[in-house]
């Protein structure tokens, strides 16, 4: 979204504001360009022909948004079973969707196999759970390469006390099990959380990855996982994709020569690839000035965008309906009966009652990790594609949150 003339604007001179009278607010909007652009970003980093982007789509996993990127030609990571069905459902073929679960019981596991997808194993009981259920179906395996990347505890994975992933010292046991029970490793994988700043620490994990690699002689593909930061504020620092796919790309090229073919290089961005093509537009119900802080208080909450009280996350925040007042500081807050605190002493043309106010980077995990606290529903969104505004999903009403209750009358 861009000023032109003093007014806001979406791909397409779409007028923001027009969309929230239309659809009521707060509402989700996504711009399918800037998905694309980011796509074609990252995968023309890369000069190693293998290379394969598989979105990770518990970001936001509108069919919408799944659609255009099966279109695009991504593949798909999943983390639940529901995930795996909404990809099929969007027109994935099942070769290419990795079930990348956490913790599942293993009725999902079979699921997963019955629909065809790749899995992901990433503890080792689940790895002789293999051996006894499905010796034959081929598994990629989740390392644990101990690689402290992340911006914040809650998405940092890779570290020592990490649940997530078979740990590198655990390797010699790993071995063991595949051997003895001829097991088909088709992929090895690791995902060391969000928010990589250092190409070289994500090229340390590589590292790691290909030493076990050489262990595995049937691989097609390894998977780097993901962690790429995009700026939530001007100057923020980001990933330079650009050096890493530079790097990556010699660097694998010469591991294949070693190894003896050219194997899939798989990358699974979520947050790359929606999160500046997101915005939750909300309206200002009230201005409050206490003795040393003014207000401004919006028509939602943590319950529609929890990333800043869960992750501590800065979004850009600004003034839709009034681009060009004069800026005043604001703490800008939710309606819930919770401290929610999007914003401290942000600096934002002077605010009004009623005034549309839009959080930028709001296109990952921001939808997503919406819930019904307070009972109130949770918002529309809005697609747009080639310059068009298309409805994708609804706002909830009190039906809504009704309709799983079943009547209590045994009183
Ligand atoms: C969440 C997740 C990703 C995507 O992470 P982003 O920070 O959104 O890019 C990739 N792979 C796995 C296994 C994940 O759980």
């Amino acid at each position: 979204m861009e000023l032109i003339d003093g007014k806001y604007r979406l791909c397409g001179g779409i007028d923001p504001l027009e969309l929230c009278r239309q659809y009521g607010t707060p509402l989700y909007v996504y711009d399918a360009s800037i998905m694309e652009r980011q796509y074609r970003r990252l995968i023309s980093a890369f000069s190693y022909p293998k290379i394969r982007i598989h979105y990770a789509c518990k970001a936001l996993t509108n069919l919408a948004v799944l659609q255009f990127f099966q279109r695009l030609g991504t593949g798909l990571d999943c983390v639940s079973i529901q995930e795996v069905q909404l990809g099929l459902k969007a027109g994935f073929s099942p070769e290419e969707i990795l079930y990348t679960p956490n913790f599942a019981a293993l009725d999902e596991y079979a699921e997963a196999v019955r629909l065809g997808v790749r899995i992901n194993i990433d503890a080792i009981p689940m790895l002789e759970n293999w051996s006894l259920h499905y010796r034959d179906i081929p598994i990629c395996i989740r390392i644990n390469p101990h690689i402290k990347a992340g911006g914040h505890d809650n998405i940092s994975v890779g570290h020592v006390d990490s649940k997530f992933g078979i740990s590198i010292h655990q390797l010699p046991h790993v071995l063991r099990i595949v051997e003895s029970q001829g097991l088909h490793v088709e992929g090895l994988h690791m995902h060391t959380g969000s928010d990589i700043l250092d190409v070289d620490v994500f090229l340390r994990g590589a590292e790691i990855l290909f030493e076990v690699a050489r262990k595995f002689p049937d691989l097609q593909f390894i998977d780097l996982g993901s962690g790429f930061k995009v700026p939530y504020k001007p100057d923020d620092i980001e990933t330079d994709v650009e050096e890493l796919g530079l790097k990556l790309s010699q660097r694998f090229e010469a591991f294949c020569q070693e190894y003896g073919r050219k194997l899939k290089l798989i990358l699974e961005p979520g947050k790359f690839l929606v999160s500046e093509a997101g915005y939750l537009f909300a309206r200002c119900t009230l201005v409050k000035q206490t003795t040393s802080t003014v207000f401004v208080g919006l028509d939602t909450g943590f319950n529609h965008l929890i990333r800043p009280m869960f992750y501590g996350a800065y979004h850009r925040i600004v003034n839709v309906t009034e681009p060009n007042f004069k800026p005043r500081i604001y703490t800008v807050v939710g309606n819930m009966c919770e401290t929610d605190t999007f914003a401290v002493d942000r600096r934002i043309p002077e605010v009004v009652e009623g005034d549309i106010l839009a959080f930028f980077n709001a296109g990952a995990y921001g939808w997503m990790m919406a819930s019904n606290y307070n009972s109130r529903p949770r918002p529309a969104e809005v697609f747009i594609y080639k310059g068009k505004a298309h409805l994708v999903r609804r706002r909830e009403t009190l039906d809504d949150l009704l309709a799983t209750q079943l009547p209590f009358e045994d009183w």
